[in-house]
Formats: C-alpha cells, structure tokens, sequence
C-alpha cells in the first residue's frame, strides 16, 4: 500500500511530480523526476514548486528539462483503467442466432391436392 504522493511543501496540495534532492558535497539542489522511493534529503515537489524552486545561497540548481511525468497511477487507477481501455476495445460482436425455429418446415404447409367436388348439374 502506498499512499498517493504529495507536495511536501507546506501547505501545498497539489501531487507531487517531481523529486527535490539536495547533493550537500557539490551544494547542488537536483529537481528530477519523482524518486521512486523517499530518501534522505530528498523532497517531493509539484510542478509548480519544482519549476519555481530557488536554490539557497551559494547552492547550484539542476533542473530536470522537459515535462513532469505525474507517477504511475494507483491500483486502483490502473484497474479503472484496464476496464476502460476493455470497454473501448470491446468488438461491436453480433448476437449469437438464436435456435431459428423457422429453419424447421412448418407441417401445415405444402398442401396436397385441390381436389373439391362438382356437383353434377346435369
Ligand atoms: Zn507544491
């Protein structure tokens, strides 16, 4: 079980998409991509707390460039979303036919014979 990740700044709301680690031997801060597991000196950022983040004074800030990836979603995301993707996928498959009981002759019909009777009138 984990539980979803969060902004670790106060406060803040918003997930987490991205990693803070502060490097103290290089007085480097390294904005990345969200670690996969919480480590010492590491704290989690959301976008906009990643992207506006300010190193103190005398650090170095290296940024990760590009997107945020948002982690993986959740079991139970994952399952709503399996479902989802079945849902589309799901072929439009015609009803399977039903016992036709039409394919079967009818016993009334074909008829045998007109014969009906003439009167004699003469
Ligand atoms: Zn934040």
């Amino acid at each position: 079980m984990r539980s979803p990740r969060r902004c670790s700044r106060n406060g803040c709301p918003r997930q987490a998409v991205a990693t803070l680690t502060y490097v103290y031997n290089e007085s480097t801060a390294v904005v990345g991509p969200l670690a996969a597991f919480a480590e010492p000196h590491t704290y989690d950022l959301c976008e906009p707390h990643a992207r506006s983040l300010t190193a103190p004074r005398g650090w170095d800030v290296v940024r990760h460039e590009g997107e945020f990836e948002p982690p993986p979603p959740t079991t139970d995301d994952l399952v709503a979303l399996a479902e989802a993707v079945r849902e589309a996928a799901r072929p439009v498959t015609p009803r399977p036919p039903e016992d036709d009981q039409t394919a079967y002759p009818s016993p009334h019909t074909g008829r045998r014979g007109h014969l009906r009777v003439i009167p004699p009138n003469h």
